[in-house]
């Protein structure tokens, strides 16, 4: 018998200048990056919550408070590898995960292969077992003006009962 959990994650961060643009653990060229206490890594903070949620873990902002300044310009690939550790601790492994990031710009697609690779060696996963998507807001609301990037994830945990 197996048990099975599913959670889903959700962040923002505002696009600024003078910040690198940091998605998935990759650093991406771009005029514009992400503002946050960490490296503000929107799409790895929306995996990290969709984990936690599977087990009613709580949220980030109680493992990793924006507060403490141990996390300040945090590589937020190092935090996920720490919540991974915390699932596995509990007996859960990961099913599948899928991810959508919304940013207007820069175009996404030719680096989502590259996350796709820093995500999954994290989190050891094969590469039918990740799916990471990029979207536009088709130039509306706050993501479309390019004043935020978004990200939305979604998880499968599985144990042996
Ligand atoms: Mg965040």
């Amino acid at each position: 018998m197996t048990k099975i959990r599913i959670g889903n994650g959700y962040d923002l961060h505002q696009l600024v200048e003078g910040r690198p643009l940091i998605l998935g653990g990759i650093q991406i060229e771009h005029s514009l990056g992400l503002l946050g206490h960490s490296d503000a890594d929107v799409l790895t903070h929306a995996i990290m919550d969709a984990l936690l949620g599977a087990l009613s873990l709580g949220d980030i902002g109680h493992y990793f408070p924006p507060t403490d300044p141990q996390w300040a310009g945090a590589d937020s690939v190092q935090l996920l590898a720490q919540v991974h550790e915390l699932i596995r601790e509990q007996g859960w492994q990961i099913g599948n995960l899928d991810s959508v990031v919304v940013a207007e710009r820069p175009k996404l697609k030719p680096h989502l292969a590259a996350m796709r690779d820093r995500i999954s060696g994290v989190l050891g996963l094969q590469a039918d077992q990740i799916s990471i998507k990029a979207t536009t807001n088709e130039q509306l609301g706050p993501v479309g003006r390019e004043e935020a990037i978004v990200a939305y994830a979604v998880v499968l945990l599985t144990a042996d009962s």
